[in-house]
């Protein structure tokens, strides 16, 4: 983006200026990073982007936002990218995680949006923190993983977290200007997902087609299956702990049908604070993006002409046993977490291949848990291991689930 040096505006506006690094940017949380850098492009310039291996996508993306640096993590996928003629001339191609952590470090780069599913974001994360990036943050798995190590870096090298899901974001503008010892619990809502009005014999049944009906949210198939066990909330609990140096008992969730209330935080005096706005990811994606400044978004705020309801009801742990099963790996601690996430992601990818029903998701976690020994990990390599060992258990366990 040029700048003008010799006439400088009358009207005192922003000067603004975000460059951003997207990891993920042909996912969901991608799309929508991309909507909210359309509509600011005065103030937030895209650098750098990455995906696994769309490079079509990518190279529509390359074009209209003029981005030079490109990131493919499939190899083939990076071969073919560089005879793609539709990306502009002179773009610069990098590949595997090498090439995520080139681009969480590119010194052209002041903010790093990490939105790449599963556990391939870890260390880009990391060597962004390291590179002094704010960070902002998408990717479940990273803190529900490494929560210990990417905090410890965030601290040591004076770096900046944002979150960007919903939820916690809701949080970190709660907590603005407040004490931490100030706070008694934080509570983040969940809609209870595609199946929360039907009754519980029926769950037996369900297919992924119907698990992938989110009620409020447009989300990637993996994440809306979350919502509708509740283990995504499970795992927001458990990046929540990490994000604002909470003790478990300190991070509750509770049952919101219209996903406008996104948490709320109770201070000590028992005073609560909550955020709203539509439930989309634009609000918290531009809020990550530009913080602490606040201008219009692409999407319209709500709209209090007319009447609607706002229902809160508290979690029944019998009908969403996964939110049992993930409260109970962030009191255990340590690799705990990470098996939760792995058994998990294993179940679930069997459920929407229909290898297992959906029943089964909360039995092969429980199962991993219970097979799988954990321990406070002293390194990454320790993390990544259980995480391997739990996904190998919960495979296993599948054929029993069929
Ligand atoms: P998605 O499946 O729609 O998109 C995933 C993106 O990650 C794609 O761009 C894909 O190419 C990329 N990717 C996958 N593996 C990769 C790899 N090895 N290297 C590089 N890129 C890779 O997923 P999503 O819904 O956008 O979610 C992304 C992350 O954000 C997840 O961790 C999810 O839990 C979290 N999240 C999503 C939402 C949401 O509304 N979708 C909300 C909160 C948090
Ligand atoms: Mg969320």
């Amino acid at each position: 983006m040029s700048e003008n040096k010799t006439t400088p505006p009358l009207v005192a506006t922003s000067t603004f200026q975000r460059r951003v690094v997207v990891l993920g940017a042909t996912g969901s949380i991608g799309e929508s990073t991309l909507r909210v850098i359309a509509a600011h492009r005065d103030q937030l310039e895209l650098v750098g982007v990455a995906a696994r291996s769309n490079h079509p996508r990518l190279a529509e993306i390359a074009r209209e936002f003029g981005v030079r640096h490109v990131g493919l993590y499939d190899e083939h996928a990076y071969t073919a990218a560089r005879t793609n003629d539709a990306f502009p001339a002179g773009t610069s191609f990098y590949s595997g995680l090498d090439g995520l952590n080139t681009l969480a470090a590119l010194p052209e780069a002041d903010t790093v949006l990490v939105a790449v599913v599963g556990t391939a974001g870890l260390q880009p994360a990391l060597t962004a923190l390291a590179a002094r990036k704010t960070l902002a943050l998408a990717s479940k798995e990273i803190l529900v993983l490494a929560g210990k190590f990417i905090m410890a870096a965030a601290r040591a090298h004076g770096s900046r977290i944002i979150p960007v899901d919903s939820e916690h974001n809701a949080v970190f503008q709660c907590l603005e200007g407040h004490p931490a010892a100030t706070v008694r619990r934080i509570v983040l809502t969940a809609s209870g997902g595609a199946f929360r009005d039907w009754p519980a014999e029926r769950l037996a049944h369900v297919t992924p087609a119907d698990a992938l009906k989110h009620p409020n949210w447009s989300m990637g198939p993996k994440i809306t299956v979350d919502s509708a066990t509740l283990a995504n909330k499970g795992l927001e609990l458990i990046e929540a702990q990490w994000l604002f140096d909470l003790r478990p008992p300190q991070c509750d969730a509770v049952l919101h049908n219209q996903s406008i209330v996104h948490a709320l935080v109770e201070f000590a005096d028992g005073a609560m604070l909550a955020q709203l706005c539509p439930p989309s990811m634009t609000f918290p994606i531009q809020h990550a993006l530009l913080f602490p400044e606040r201008v219009a978004g692409p999407d319209l705020s709500l709209n209090l002409d007319r009447a609607f309801h706002l229902d809160f009801r508290p979690v029944d742990e019998h009908r969403y046993p996964c939110l049992r099963l993930a409260r109970a790996a962030m009191k255990a601690g340590g690799t705990a977490p990470a098996i939760f996430n792995a058994a998990n992601e294993t179940a679930v990818a069997a459920f929407l291949a229909g290898r297992v029903g959906f029943l089964a998701i909360p039995q092969i976690i429980d199962k991993t848990l219970a097979g799988t020994k954990h321990f406070e990990p002293q390194s990454l390599a320790e993390v990544l291991s259980a995480d391997a060992e739990a996904r190998l258990i919960a495979s296993q366990s599948l054929s029993a689930h069929a």
